[in-house]
């Protein structure tokens, strides 16, 4: 048995490789690494001098299919590993990303994707580059990328961070909030579900919009007092898990409920801002991604204290859009299901306001998303703005 002074000793002579990290697996001529933020794959068995296969598990079941994965592929001196990715419980769904320092992201060619017909794994060769690459269903997104964008917000325009209260496993959730004398109150929520990046990129681009400090944003801003909780499953992100909570359950569906703690103490901040101030609630967004861009709303018939707000704004971003895609159709689907509890069917049975489940494709550009988001904040504030008084 080698011991830890003389592993120490090896580390210092050859460098990081060797550090005491813990690989899932290491094999003579690579390892494989998810001992970071996001990092997740169940197990990893050898399948060549240069192969290897790892299975893709949930946290729990049943679940939602979306499969996440996150590891490093690290050697020394191999140029490429072939991986392939059996999922349990699930069938492939991301297109891998790749990554050789955790930041710069690129998507892997679809085209040279192996996928089995019937989805259960993917087949893929992995080129290392300077001894170490990223694999990742997604971009990763963690709480560093969060804290940068809140300390760029908070110190160029009004939110103020706070930290509201705990996770499961005793993670900040952190807040957001614009509010002086503003007597009206947008709900904004974010990242839910931990594989959801390119909806978290749209919340901060959507975010971003309303602060922007131009007249349009000031104006919208004197009247609206704004909150955000933007990184709501910090424990679900952190452990790579697909969709739930440390306590094994969607959040997003814990809005009546209230049965775990992230869910429970954001709704009870709210609640006490609103009793606080006497301020009116008047619309409540949460951002997730699925297949493909689309907004979940109440049907123009439901009613709400702002009838006319949800078709307003969607119709004003319609238009924007098409600015710069002729083509453009905005994807909407109006429904209430009083039986499943969401954020978007609490906030419109608790406070009687139009709530919208804002939902972007898994795979949409970086680029694309921030235009869409930007464009479709204008539209929400002018429609805001266009209705002097909504309330009864
Ligand atoms: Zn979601």
């Amino acid at each position: 048995m080698v011991s830890r002074l003389a592993i120490l000793a090896l580390t210092a002579l050859l460098g990081p490789t060797l550090a005491f990290a813990d690989a899932l697996c290491e094999f003579k001529g690579f390892s494989i690494f998810t001992d970071f933020e996001g990092g997740a794959a169940a197990t990893c068995e050898k399948a060549g001098e240069a192969a290897v296969r790892l299975t893709i598990k949930p946290e729990n079941t049943p679940i939602n299919n979306s499969p996440w994965y996150a590891f490093k592929v690290e050697s020394a001196h191999l140029d490429r590993v072939d991986i392939k990715l059996e999922y349990q419980d699930g069938t492939h769904r991301y297109t891998p990303k790749l990554s050789s320092d955790g930041f710069k992201w690129v998507e892997y060619p679809v085209d040279r994707l192996i996928v089995a017909d019937d989805k259960s794994y993917v087949a893929f060769s992995v080129p290392i580059k300077d001894g170490m690459t990223w694999v990742a269903a997604q971009p990763l997104l963690g709480i560093d990328a969060y804290r940068k964008w809140w300390d760029t917000l908070t110190s160029s325009a009004t939110p103020e961070y706070s930290v509201i209260g705990k996770s499961l496993e005793g993670r900040d959730l952190s807040r957001l909030l614009a509010l002086d004398e503003q007597t009206e109150l947008l709900v904004v929520l974010g990242r839910q579900h931990p594989p959801e990046t390119t909806g978290a990129i749209a919340m901060m681009a959507f975010v971003n919009r309303l602060f922007a400090g131009d007249e349009l944003s000031q104006k919208f801003l004197n009247r609206v007092g704004v909150v955000i909780y933007p990184f709501i499953n910090r424990d679900g992100v952190q452990h790579g898990h697909w969709r739930h909570n440390l306590g094994g359950k969607d959040l997003n569906r814990d809005w009546g409920p209230f049965e775990q703690p992230e869910s429970m103490q954001v709704n009870q901040d709210i609640a006490r801002l609103v009793t606080a101030k006497n301020l009116k609630l008047g619309y409540m967004l949460d951002f997730h991604s699925t297949w493909y861009d689309v907004f979940y709303t109440q049907r123009d018939s439901d009613y709400t204290l702002r009838p006319e707000m949800t078709r307003a704004w969607l119709d004003a971003f319609e238009l924007s859009m098409r600015e710069v895609e002729s083509d453009f159709e905005l994807n909407r689907k109006s429904s209430h299901n009083p039986d499943s509890p969401t954020s978007k069917s609490y906030f419109f049975e608790e406070y009687k306001i139009p709530a919208t489940t804002y939902e972007i494709g898994d795979e949409a550009p970086i680029s694309r998303i921030q235009e869409y988001a930007r464009r479709s904040a204008e539209s929400f504030m002018q429609a805001w703005l266009s209705e002097e008084s909504w309330y009864e």
